[in-house]
């Protein structure tokens, strides 16, 4: 179907609803209006992009601005859970997750709830994007965090209960959906009375298929929700999401070497691999449920290093 996207004023995106008033039709989630002519379906989101999508929808853009080229932005950075670019420097909840792709160790999601009075202490702190950060770094990061009463929420999904729920046909999208769910619902708990102008997610599924995943369990998603990939550089809330999960993950891998007695070696390689194959040398294959994601092409590889399989 031929998609239009612009990218308008806020007076614009006004002057477009008085304009199509009898074609609205109900307001998704994160949008200003939508409407249906014979043209085209139009969505309005908050963050002033505009989405014209149907037969002819250059016949309604056209009235409206220029198009937003395809090389500068992708279709799919377009949603309905855009933040608008407010939400930044507005009190907001950012919720983030560590240890997905690593094969030893679990899951862990944070969110953390910040004050927009308290964005300077953060960028003081040294809060950002912990990609570029080493763990020590994020460790002493997280203290802080935690000194100064950011307000946050950890949830982590240990390794027997991961591998359980990934047998019962899990995926790992849905495990990490149901657990920024759970870590936005616990924390959204903690502060109440006090409301978050805004939930920032950082996306690593379409905004549709979290809010499935949900379904499927019986959750309804909360109220002010946005999406958006690498929200940690745009979101300091996210960025200490993340931090504070990041930090969380280095700690529960810490406790599993030192209950292993072996340096458990973090993402997935060669060197992983190897590590893996010792610890079933040393402790059988039954051990890998307590401290690994086994469904993981490692399993297989260690088990051949280890002399299992030939
Ligand atoms: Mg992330």
């Amino acid at each position: 179907m031929p998609q239009i996207v612009l990218k308008l004023s806020n007076e614009k995106v006004m002057e477009m609803l008085r304009h199509y008033k009898p074609f609205l039709k109900s307001t998704p989630a994160g949008a200003v209006f939508s409407a249906k002519t014979i043209n085209c379906s139009i969505t309005a989101y908050k963050s002033g992009k505009v989405l014209f999508q149907g037969k002819n929808p250059e016949m309604e853009a056209d009235k409206w601005g220029k198009a937003v080229g395809p090389s500068s932005e992708k279709p799919s950075a377009v949603h309905a859970f855009h933040p608008p670019a407010s939400l930044y420097r507005q009190s907001h909840i950012g919720s983030d997750e560590a240890g997905t792709g690593d094969y030893f160790g679990p899951i862990t999601v944070a969110a953390a709830y910040i004050r927009s009075e308290q964005f300077s202490l953060l960028e003081e702190l040294g809060v950002k994007d912990s990609k570029n950060l080493t763990d020590e770094k994020i460790k002493k990061i997280a203290k802080e965090l935690i000194k100064e009463k950011i307000p946050y929420s950890l949830v982590i999904l240990h390794n027997e209960k991961y591998n359980r729920l990934q047998r019962k046909g899990w995926s790992q999208g849905k495990m990490k959906a149901m657990l920024h769910h759970h870590a936005i619902r616990n924390l959204l708990e903690k502060i109440s009375p006090e409301k978050p102008q805004g939930i920032l997610v950082d996306q690593f599924a379409e905004p549709r298929i979290y809010i499935n995943h949900l379904k499927t369990e019986g959750a309804k998603i909360q109220q002010d929700i946005y999406f958006q990939t690498k929200a940690e550089s745009y979101s300091l809330a996210v960025a200490a999401g993340s931090i504070i999960a990041r930090a969380s993950f280095v700690n529960e891998m810490e406790k599993l070497s030192q209950k292993t007695g072996m340096e458990l070696p973090k993402g997935a390689s060669k060197k992983v691999d190897e590590a893996a194959a010792s610890l079933i040398d040393k402790f059988g294959m039954s051990k890998l449920e307590e401290v690994a994601k086994v469904h993981f092409a490692t399993t297989k590889k260690a088990e051949i290093i280890a002399g299992y399989e030939s």
